[in-house]
């Protein structure tokens, strides 16, 4: 594989346990280590070029990078494309400044309003002012060339924007299309039909917040939208890509093996786990 893509998370922004939470998929993590899961993230490596970066910079950004270089050694950081500004996704950026890392100059990727977000608030103020980190900024629709092997078009899709707008991905290597999608309001808000969209892709990976509304007690559902898996199962039902979930909130049932994961498995989709690679 020259090019490759490699699933680092598939938790949804708190990971898995999530901080002072003890339910069952918690008290579980909290008591054997391989059910815990990381911040959902996507390593991306170019072995020609001698290159690699990370979708997102995670709650888990120090387990991520480590993980991303272990399988792709010579292949340094070169890059960090974000999709947003929630919690689960930039927050590792910090990382990159003076009190740990001190790198100079990483590339990060992103729209000009979260750039715009980045640079007018500390502490990520900080990061730019000081050169850790040099904003490259990513045109919604546009191809970006991260490598001569490796692009990627970032979409807009709907989501609670409170800081900044958020990006999916299409990413391209020389033979293959990668969709990433952590983290979308709902399949009908958005401009694409998902089945026909997800046809055009090899591989798939895509918001599963929630599998049921069930599992929300105490939270309102409006307030957080998401696809339910169940329903964004039952939508690509035997598609011709390579489909995973991910994103997969504490309280989701996918994160154990059990009756929705067999369900899931019928409709000839799975669940995405960590270390989990594509050839692109
Ligand atoms: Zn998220
Ligand atoms: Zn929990
Ligand atoms: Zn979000």
């Amino acid at each position: 594989m020259n090019v490759e893509a490699n699933l680092l998370g598939i938790a949804q922004d708190g990971g898995v346990p999530q901080a002072g939470c003890d339910c069952a998929h918690c008290h579980r993590a909290w008591t054997d280590p391989a059910y815990r899961q990381f911040v959902a993230c996507l390593g991306l490596v170019d072995h020609t070029s001698r290159q690699s970066w990370l979708i997102d910079a995670t709650l888990d950004f120090r387990e991520q990078l480590h993980a991303l270089q272990n399988l792709a050694p010579g292949c340094p950081l070169a890059g960090i494309v974000l999709t947003h500004a929630h919690v689960g996704h930039y927050v590792g950026l910090i990382h990159l400044g003076r009190e740990v890392m001190g790198r100079r100059g990483v590339p990060v990727y992103a729209t000009p309003r979260l750039a715009h977000f980045l640079r007018g608030n500390a502490p990520w103020s900080q990061l730019v002012a000081l050169g850790h980190i040099e904003l490259r900024l990513l045109t919604p629709g546009a191809d970006t060339q991260l490598s001569p092997h490796l692009h990627l078009t970032p979409l807009l899709v709907p989501h609670r924007d409170e800081h900044s707008d958020t990006l999916a991905l299409v990413v391209r290597g020389p033979a293959r299309r990668l969709f990433y999608c952590p983290d979308i309001d709902g399949w009908d808000e958005w401009e694409h039909d998902l089945r026909d969209f997800v046809a055009k892709m090899d591989v798939a990976l895509l918001d599963a917040t929630f599998f049921s509304a069930d599992e929300l007690s105490g939270r309102d559902l409006s307030e957080i939208p998401h696809p339910l898996a169940a329903d964004t199962a039952q939508r690509l039902a035997g598609v011709d890509c390579d489909v995973r979930l991910i994103h997969l909130n504490h309280t989701n049932p996918l994160l154990a093996p059990g009756p929705e994961r067999e369900w899931l498995a019928a409709q000839g989709i799975g669940v995405g786990t960590f270390g989990e690679r594509w050839g692109l």
